[in-house]
């Protein structure tokens, strides 16, 4: 089958050093494999959004070079497939409603094990709904991490699929439109690592594919820490490209040619020398 990769921002901010380097590092793995790239804007999570950040995300992309093949898919657009995704759940009878509050849960050391709601039913109000998940390791091999596993009934416990308000989970969601799209192959930061095998967990309960997985490290600030999309010194400027591209390049490992005075021939050097194998990996970061 063709590379198929895409990027997949959720508006919550402006795109910054960490998402440029996560769009960058995809961009890179699909073009070097003579593959599609495509875009995804996750915007199912309403009370996340930032307003104008789709937007605004959206009109960067091609000043840093990066343009997509074809179309931008929008997840508010998608709702009926992620019913659909949920129906058939339900009827397999691999979710089940869950009234928990946190302080259930909290008894229950934070985590859904049961397979089933440990609080009472409550018809009055709406519930969440939780996938079961099994009493075994979901493995896989990283493209960059190497072999990684998670036992998800240790791990995470049942997980939320649907919220209470109604709205599908990042997991849900992201898992249909990967196989909807036929993404072939997931390039992303490694702060979604942990969430790949619940992923893989419900590309097997809905009879999907899965696609081969490749995690970045992540860009930390000077003292090690996650970088929050608040500090300035994330900022990327699509007006001035070239220092975020140049930062973002050296950020994976990859080449930057110190000569390109625009944005094609910046890009044009770096795939040239590209080697998905030369990414820089994370120090001690595994799922399990
Ligand atoms: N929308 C997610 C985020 O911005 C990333 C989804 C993905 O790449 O799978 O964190």
């Amino acid at each position: 089958m063709n590379y198929r990769g895409r990027f997949a921002p959720s508006p919550t901010g402006l795109l910054h050093a960490g998402s440029l380097a996560a769009a960058l590092g995809s961009w890179l793995c699909a073009r070097h494999a003579g593959g599609q790239w495509l875009v995804r804007m996750e915007n199912i999570d309403p009370p996340r959004e930032v307003p104008g950040s789709a937007a605004a995300i959206l009109a960067a992309l091609p000043m840093f070079g990066l343009v997509p093949d074809g179309g931008v898919v929008y997840q508010s657009s998608r709702l009926a497939a992620y019913d659909a995704a949920f129906e058939q759940l339900r009827r397999a009878d691999l979710v089940f409603p869950c009234w928990c509050s946190r302080n259930d849960l909290a008894t229950a050391t934070g985590l859904h094990r049961d397979g089933r709601c440990i609080a009472q039913v409550d018809e009055s109000r709406a519930p969440a709904w939780r996938v079961r998940v099994p009493d075994e390791e979901v493995a896989f091999v990283d493209g960059l991490q190497g072999p990684q596993g998670q036992h998800l009934r240790e791990a995470v416990g049942d997980f939320v699929i649907r919220r209470v308000e109604g709205f599908y989970s990042y997991q849900l969601a992201c898992v249909v439109d990967d196989a909807w799209q036929g993404v072939t192959e997931v390039v992303r930061g490694s702060d979604l690592l942990d969430s790949t095998p619940r992923q893989i967990w419900l590309q097997r309960c809905l009879g999907l594919p899965t696609p081969h997985y490749l995690h970045l490290p992540l860009v930390l600030d000077d003292h090690g820490r996650k970088l929050s999309k608040s500090e300035r010194a994330l900022e990327v400027d699509p007006a001035h490209p070239l220092p975020g591209l140049r930062r973002a390049l050296a950020f994976l490992g990859a080449e930057a040619d110190e000569t390109a005075t625009n944005v094609p021939d910046l890009l044009h050097a770096a795939l040239t020398h590209f080697d998905p194998r030369k990414l820089t990996q994370c120090s001690g970061h595994r799922v399990a």
